[in-house]
């Protein structure tokens, strides 16, 4: 596998995402669904996890959503998109100087224009590569292409894994323009696709 397509995720917003995950379904149900897929459950240690390279960080991450899809199933979505909306008003007050000044940017935009720069926020924040994530706009609606968060599996998964990402998307769009957004991932890699790819319906708020 060549560098530039390699996973990476980054470990400080992981140590983040792993306390998250700790919070909703608890130290003992972390333990026992890694323990169930045969994961070393240190793996979901924030602090730990925090330090890790870039590369691990996207490996560990991986791993546990497969292993939370492989107990839960379907069942794994609900936590695991309430997981990714709590995460980004954390990514936020985290974000630095000139992260947050782009913050401010965003929100001067009319709301006409606020979705996509919201957007761009996030695959910022979220990128550890210049093509890592990126958005592009298709007719009336919007998508965020993540080339780097997961890694190609094997064997292949027969579902998109990628909850978190759809929660940290619609969270980002509801602190946007204060409305709902429809928010499906289309192609996975987890599942085969090259790409993880994630339309954003325009016009359907709920
Ligand atoms: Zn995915």
């Amino acid at each position: 596998m060549s560098l530039l397509n390699q996973q990476a995720f980054s470990p400080r917003i992981l140590g983040m995402l792993l306390e998250l995950l700790l919070a909703e379904i608890g130290h003992e149900s972390v333990d026992m669904v890694l323990a169930k897929a045969n994961l070393p459950t240190e793996i979901a240690a924030p602090q730990p996890a925090s330090r890790l390279t870039s590369l691990a960080a996207a490996e560990n991450l991986g791993r546990i959503l497969r292993a939370l899809r492989t107990f839960y199933g379907r069942g794994a979505r609900g936590t695991l998109i309430r997981i990714g909306r709590l995460l980004w008003p954390r990514m936020l007050e985290s974000a630095s100087m000139t992260e947050k000044a782009q913050v401010q940017v965003v929100r001067a935009l009319p709301l006409t224009m606020r979705r996509k720069a919201a957007l761009e926020l996030l695959a910022r924040l979220l990128r550890t590569r210049s093509d890592g994530i990126t958005i592009h706009t298709l007719d009336m609606d919007l998508m965020l292409v993540d080339r780097q968060t997961i890694s190609p599996s094997q064997p292949r998964e027969s579902a998109a894994i990628c909850y978190v990402t759809i929660g940290l998307i619609q969270e980002t769009l509801f602190w946007a323009t204060g409305h709902e957004h429809d928010v499906e991932e289309t192609g996975c890699r987890a599942a085969g696709n090259d790409d993880c790819e994630f339309k954003i319906t325009i016009g359907t708020g709920k």
